[in-house]
């Protein structure tokens, strides 16, 4: 097990001010595999103070030095990508090829997309008689979850140094370890010092004191609707800039016409990749009363092929939960469930067979629960699947929008033009028509309790840019 005890501040690693340590564990062993710095509010200071003297160079730089620099970052994440790939399936348990294709290809990606929407994006314009420019909105404070850990971080890291902007990290506690090669990844990338620091820690302590300290201009958060809304409150507070992506419980709605098959099974594999912890999920699967039998008999049937296993093994397609804590989160969901009258489709309580080490829950497709109970209005976060039957399009609307949350979603129906038109009716921000295919240039981000802001693309770029205009 490797004890580090430094925090990356300034351009360089820095030993820990704190004497507490976070010890991280392989969730499908539940061994120790690290300890890192629980950080401290000292810490946070000093990094936010490094992020500040470093602003006006940076901010000062041309877009062809940044071009340079952010290229060289994304050249580092790709040339580690089987390490980034190992390191998430260790501490989050995401099974290898997973690991592979998503949490360590998306972020190569978004960072190559960043840099063609550096390369094109204008950063002033002529209006009547003014110039309007775009200008770095100035120290963020960047604060992710564990879920997709190092995409969360590029999400809101290389933005924000396209944007000409400073940043000060504050990763998930269950997810340090990503963090920590990240900035070996951007300390190899030889930007100036202090342009990127990074303090591990708990979120009580330093996402808070990140929050709400007087040197950040910009708070970038991702994870739970609960931590955002305190993140919102004390930005506002602050009168800082703010962006919140925040927690969902997309529909996924069948319309007749379907290829019902098609839709089932790859709404399944939506659901349980990453064992459900996706904020985005097709949680709620929503099918015409008259498919209802056939889809819970598809359901049963492709749930069958997901077993749990060992992340570390090609063949595993569902890893464990995070946490201790989230498996128990995630049981005692599907047990509320089966109390408030669910019918089990696949999966249930306890855990999987012959897998008592490790926190695995069962992949879990849960069916006739009515439309408020709680295991189809709240965020479960595991690979729980529920699905309802509607009676007609204007039902399915009302079922699709009728949660807190609005922060994606998926249409099938027989033709492309029947599904965006229903897609337009939703209340979400990005809906995938026919299964749909990741873009990292479309923008990113929650209605309603989902969240504000966006990520991704010119809009996830915009947000750390402030709009000064000059009259003539
Ligand atoms: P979380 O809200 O518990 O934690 C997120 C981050 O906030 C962590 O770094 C944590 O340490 C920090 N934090 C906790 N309390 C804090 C406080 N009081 N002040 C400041 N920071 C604090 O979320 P999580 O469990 O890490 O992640 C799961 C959640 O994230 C789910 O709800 C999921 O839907 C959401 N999520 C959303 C998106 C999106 O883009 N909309 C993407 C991934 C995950």
């Amino acid at each position: 097990m490797e004890h580090y005890a430094d925090q990356y501040i300034g351009g360089g690693w820095r030993p820990a001010a704190g004497p507490d340590t976070i010890v991280v564990l392989n969730p499908a062993t539940e061994q120790p595999i690290a300890a890192v710095p629980a950080g401290i509010a000292a810490e946070v200071a000093a990094a936010l103070a490094a992020a500040r003297a470093a602003a006006p160079g940076w901010a000062a730089s041309s877009r062809e030095e940044r071009l340079a620099a952010l290229t060289r970052l994304r050249d580092g994440l790709a040339a580690h990508r089987a390490e980034i790939a190992a390191t998430v399936t260790a501490e989050l348990g995401t099974p290898a090829g997973f690991a592979d294709a998503v949490q360590a290809g998306t972020p190569i990606a978004v960072a190559s997309a960043y840099l063609d929407v550096l390369a094109d994006y204008a950063f002033h314009e002529k209006v009547g008689n003014s110039t309007v420019y775009a200008e770095p909105a100035g120290v963020v404070a960047a604060i992710t979850p564990w879920n997709y850990p190092l995409h969360l971080i590029v999400a809101k890291v290389v933005p924000a140094l396209a944007a000409g902007c400073t940043v000060v990290l504050k990763p998930s506690e269950e997810t340090p370890l990503i963090a920590r090669l990240f900035a070996r990844i951007v300390d190899g990338a030889g930007l100036p010092p202090g342009v990127f620091n990074l303090v591990t820690g708990l979120g009580t302590v330093v996402g808070a004191a990140l929050a709400a300290h007087p040197g950040v201009d910009v708070v970038s958060f991702t994870g739970s609707t609960a931590v955002g809304r305190a993140i919102g409150e004390s930005a506002g507070r602050g009168i800082k800039k703010v962006s919140l992506e925040l927690g969902g419980k997309s529909a996924s709605v069948v319309l007749p016409g379907a290829d019902l098959a098609r839709a089932v099974n790859v709404n399944l594999a939506n659901v349980f990749a990453n064992s459900g912890q996706t904020c985005t999920a097709w949680t709620r699967l929503l099918v015409h009363r008259d498919q209802y039998e056939e889809a819970l008999a598809i359901a049963a049937a492709s749930a069958a092929k997901y077993a749990p296993g060992d992340p570390a093994d090609p063949a595993t397609q569902v890893g464990p939960l995070v946490s201790a804590r989230q498996r128990e989160r995630v049981r005692e969901y599907i047990d509320g469930a089966l109390a408030d009258g669910a019918r089990l489709v696949a999966g249930g309580p306890g855990a999987p067979e012959g897998l008592d080490r490790g926190y695995y829950v069962r992949p879990t497709v849960l069916a006739d629960l009515p439309p408020d109970a709680r295991a189809v209005q709240e965020e479960i976060f595991g690979p729980v699947l529920v699905v309802l039957p509607y009676d007609d399009e204007e039902h399915a609307l009302a079922l699709a929008n009728g949660t807190e949350y609005g922060l994606a979603g998926a249409v099938w129906a027989g033709d492309e033009e029947t599904a965006a038109a229903f897609a337009r009716r939703m209340e979400t921000g990005q809906v995938d028509i026919n299964g749909g295919r990741f873009n990292p240039l479309a923008p990113f981000g929650g209605w309603k309790n989902s969240g504000v802001g966006r990520e991704l693309g010119r809009h996830g770029l915009e947000e750390f840019l402030q709009t000064k205009s000059l009259q003539f």
